[in-house]
């Protein structure tokens, strides 16, 4: 699927977590359709090497600030340096988390904390600490959050997750609902499983899992990057310019399929 060339051109996007696995997915595709993409993460050398990889393998100049979502106020100073190198913030991705697989009665309070302060704690730092750039967005700031199919069940083994995700699919809702006078459009993406990331190898492929999964998957493979960066690119362009307060499900029917 290619959308017009440029149709991103005079827009810049803020990804969390854009140095790795669907973030960087995402990264490369806004820039590619002219987007300026600054990333935010906690790891200065996972984001000077993916900035190296953006700028060796596509071609794109990325800017780049450390900064731990759950930190209101050091997410706030990322975000406003970064508006300084990229012009703005039209769009925001909502794309860090962090997540374990863990019963329920053995997750520790410490463990539970963690996710959900990264998850949804975080998720809403990074909307209130864009807000004043998205006001100022020229067609409307998008704020494009990436939940989790999961988040719609149950999701044995990850409470924390699955209550994190759950309340960011809200938080989108309320958001579409009290920033939709200021022009924002808030929405969520689900993606099924996607290959080549660190949710799939870890929760999924290291758990000896990857059968089962696939079973579930009407359309009978894992996803790819491309497949959640296509949609993050319809929201957040104007082809979405009316989308907003929902969820696009990307995961190759499986969420029809649980019972198989
Ligand atoms: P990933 O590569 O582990 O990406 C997570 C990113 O978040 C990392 O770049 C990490 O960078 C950053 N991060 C973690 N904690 C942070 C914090 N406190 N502050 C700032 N940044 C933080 O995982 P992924 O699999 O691509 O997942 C990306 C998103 O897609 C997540 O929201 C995940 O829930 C969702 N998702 C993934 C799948 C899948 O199949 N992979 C399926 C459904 C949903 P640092 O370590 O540098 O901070």
């Amino acid at each position: 699927m290619s959308f017009a060339q440029g149709i991103l051109k005079g827009k810049s996007a803020i990804v969390t977590g854009g140095a790795t696995g669907i973030g960087a997915f995402i990264v490369r595709k806004l820039g590619a359709l002219g987007a300026n993409v600054g990333i935010v993460s906690r790891k200065e050398e996972n984001l000077v090497a993916a900035v190296k990889g953006f700028k060796e393998s596509d071609g794109i100049d990325v800017a780049w600030r450390t900064g731990d979502v759950r930190d209101p106020e050091g997410i706030k100073k990322a975000f406003d340096q970064l508006a300084g190198d990229i012009g703005g913030i039209d769009i925001l991705v909502c794309n860090a988390a962090g997540n374990f697989i863990c019963p329920t009665e053995d997750l520790s309070w410490n463990g539970w904390r963690t996710v959900i302060e990264i998850d949804l704690n975080g998720t809403f730092n990074c909307c209130q600490a864009a807000l004043m750039h998205l006001k100022a967005a020229t067609d409307g700031g998008r704020i494009i959050s990436i939940s989790t199919t999961q988040a719609d069940f149950g999701w044995p083994g990850a409470a924390h997750a699955g209550a994190a995700k759950s309340g960011i699919q809200n938080l989108m809702k309320t958001l579409a609902a009290e920033w939709g006078g200021y022009g924002i459009r808030a929405n969520w993406i689900s993606p099924g499983p996607i290959e080549g990331t660190e949710g799939v190898d870890r929760l999924i492929i290291q758990q000896g899992l990857s059968d089962e999964v696939l079973k579930r998957v009407p359309l009978g493979t894992f996803g790819q990057g491309e497949d959640i960066s296509n949609a993050v690119v319809y929201l957040s362009s104007d082809t979405g310019r009316y989308v907003s307060g929902a969820g696009l499900v990307v995961d190759g029917g499986s969420q029809w399929a649980r019972g198989r």
